[in-house]
């Protein structure tokens, strides 16, 4: 998000003839805002870039809440439609996480051209 792949992503796609207002955006579970512990530099530095992820976990602390940042983005390039999916990784004791059991595990999406 800070380094702005989906808004790169976004200008290649419309240069390359796609409207922003026909692509559709969707994006899968993700630590949400409320879990992303950051140090207070890493937020400060991720907000100058992105306000919109800007963020508080549940006990008081920085945080940082990327998919907030990436549908922000998605938004100023046209793209309106998109969904968001409401499972935070750490939460879900169906996903894997990381943050909560710090171990490795795998995590797989995909794109397609409809
Ligand atoms: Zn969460």
């Amino acid at each position: 998000m800070v380094a702005g792949i989906v808004p790169a992503a976004v200008r290649a796609m419309v240069g390359l003839g796609a409207e922003p207002s026909r692509i559709v955006a969707r994006t899968g579970p993700a630590v949400c805002g409320r879990c992303y512990e950051v140090p207070e530099a890493m937020r400060a530095e991720v907000a100058a870039v992105e306000p919109a992820a800007h963020a508080e976990t549940g006990w008081g602390t920085p945080s940082v809440d990327v998919t907030a940042g990436v549908h922000a983005q998605l938004d100023r390039l046209g793209v309106h439609d998109r969904e968001r999916s409401p499972v935070c990784t750490r939460e879900s004791q169906d996903h894997f996480s990381y943050r909560r059991d710090r171990t490795t595990g795998r995590l797989a999406g995909y794109v397609w051209l409809g």
